[in-house]
């Protein structure tokens, strides 16, 4: 069974790019008919907050990406704090003493001397008398994960290919701080051996994590930590998306915070989201589709290409404009003006951007409208179309055909007049649609003053 996860940090609103990383795991769960886990990384007490969990379950809700399952890191310390034990039992943790200034100093010495800005290990040739010397002058160490080199690390990236690295050439990473706080690195692995997470997909700026993390994965595996999950291999599958860059081919600071709330309350809705971040990057077009079940059915990560995908914020309204074009009266009528009903959403729907504006023209319907000043001959004409007017089946059909008849006008001379004096405008919704819903009397009334004025 399919297994995976979407682990934000409650930092934060969620926003373009970390939704479409929610999107393409919801994706690939429904895809294989697996789970979908909304994991909380909030080990960070001091930026996380209770604010933005919620934000982030409703934003999710919104969009309309459901999770089976919910998990906090906050609340499993303790299996990080076994995981912690078991590996360092294995020999693969190992305190480190150096401060904040003396890791700069190291990097800035390597890096004038042309060497890769790894950790040079120090830590490890410490004899246990300079280690409690250490602790006795009261410095707390923090902890480092220990890199096996002696084999690259290799995986198979579900989007990426073939991926090796040499563990030589990365640092031992942090895992955990001196007051004992946690890093991202450990506890993100203890939870997908923990959860059975089957599939790791994410952006491309945690892909020499994933080197890391193979090796944790199968580490913790070794110590006899992991519980084996039944089918569940030893190390997920990886897949790294390429990044998200606005049009200007840059990750832009604008890009990387437009929140859903932001997007939401411009108008725009979840499914032109969807179907936009779900195509985005990948050799599938992007187009307006509303139908979930098409999109999951298309998701294939083999489409995923590797060059950096074109978040466009025009493209996104363009296929918000078509979507609401499709959205039947039963998904909008709760956020549609008081009194309109099937016949006026159907009216009004092809002259949208947005549902919100459906209300600007249900103004035009429900009156009062504003007239322009009508020429003396138009006011004649119109005073005509008062009385031609008949109330049938096709009440805008029959009134400019009599119309026509009888005054021998044609075009925007026939037309214009009486849309000017039914709605105020010379432009909107399709007269024959709208008239039935203005009603005999009111339409009446209108053509008649803006014959008088
Ligand atoms: N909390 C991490 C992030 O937001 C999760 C990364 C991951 O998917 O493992 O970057």
């Amino acid at each position: 069974m399919t297994t995976t996860r979407f682990a934000p940090s409650p930092t934060g609103r969620l926003h373009v790019g970390n939704i479409r990383t929610a999107l393409n795991n919801w994706m690939l769960a429904r895809k294989g008919d697996g789970q979908f886990i909304l994991r909380i990384d909030d080990t960070d007490a001091e930026r996380s907050r209770e604010e933005f969990v919620a934000a982030i379950r409703e934003d999710l809700a919104w969009l309309g990406l459901g999770w089976d399952r919910e998990e906090r890191q906050s609340e499993r310390l303790d299996r990080y704090e076994a995981a912690f034990a078991a590996l360092r039992d294995a020999g693969r943790i190992y305190p480190a003493y150096e401060t904040a200034q003396e890791l700069e100093l190291k990097r800035k010495i390597r890096l004038g001397r042309g060497l890769p800005p790894i950790y040079d290990r120090a830590a490890l040739e410490l004899t246990d008398a300079a280690r409690t010397a250490k602790e006795a002058e009261g410095i707390a160490p923090h902890w480092r994960f220990k890199l096996d080199h002696e084999e690259p690390i290799v995986w198979e990236d579900g989007i990426r290919g073939p991926q090796r690295f040499d563990p030589a050439q990365l640092s031992d990473p942090v895992i955990r701080r001196a007051d004992g706080s946690w890093l991202y690195m450990l506890p993100s692995t203890v939870d997908d051996v923990d959860m059975g997470v089957t599939q790791v997909l994410r952006g491309e700026d945690h892909v020499s994590n994933t080197a890391v993390q193979i090796q944790m994965f199968t580490a913790l595996h070794a110590a006899g930590f992991a519980a084996q999950h039944d089918g569940a291999e030893e190390v997920p599958d990886f897949a790294h998306e390429a990044l998200l860059v606005g049009r200007e081919g840059k990750l832009s600071k604008r890009l990387g915070s437009l929140g859903c709330d932001a997007l939401r309350e411009r108008g725009i809705e979840p499914e032109a989201i969807v179907a936009l971040l779900a195509r985005l990057g990948t050799s599938h077009p992007v187009e307006p589709i509303a139908d979930r079940a098409a999109l999951v059915e298309g998701f294939d990560l083999s489409t995923f290409g590797r060059a950096p995908a074109r978040f466009d914020e025009t493209e996104l309204e363009r296929i918000n404009t078509a979507i609401v074009h499709q959205m039947p009266f039963a998904a909008v009528k709760d956020r549609l003006p008081e009194g309109m009903d099937e016949a006026g959403w159907h009216a009004v729907r092809p002259n949208v951007k947005t549902v919100a504006e459906a209300d600007e023209w249900w103004r035009l319907v429900t009156g009062p409208i504003e007239q322009p000043d009508f020429a003396e001959e138009d006011r004649a004409y119109l005073a005509e179309a008062a009385e031609a007017l008949a109330w049938g089946e096709d009440p805008w059909g029959a009134l400019t055909a009599a119309l026509k008849e009888q005054t021998g006008r044609k075009g925007r001379a026939l037309f214009l007049p009486l849309r000017q004096a039914l709605t105020g405008m010379d432009h909107g919704p399709d007269m024959g649609e709208l008239l039935p819903l203005i009603g005999e009397d009111e339409a009446r009334a209108r053509l008649a003053q803006a014959a008088e004025a």
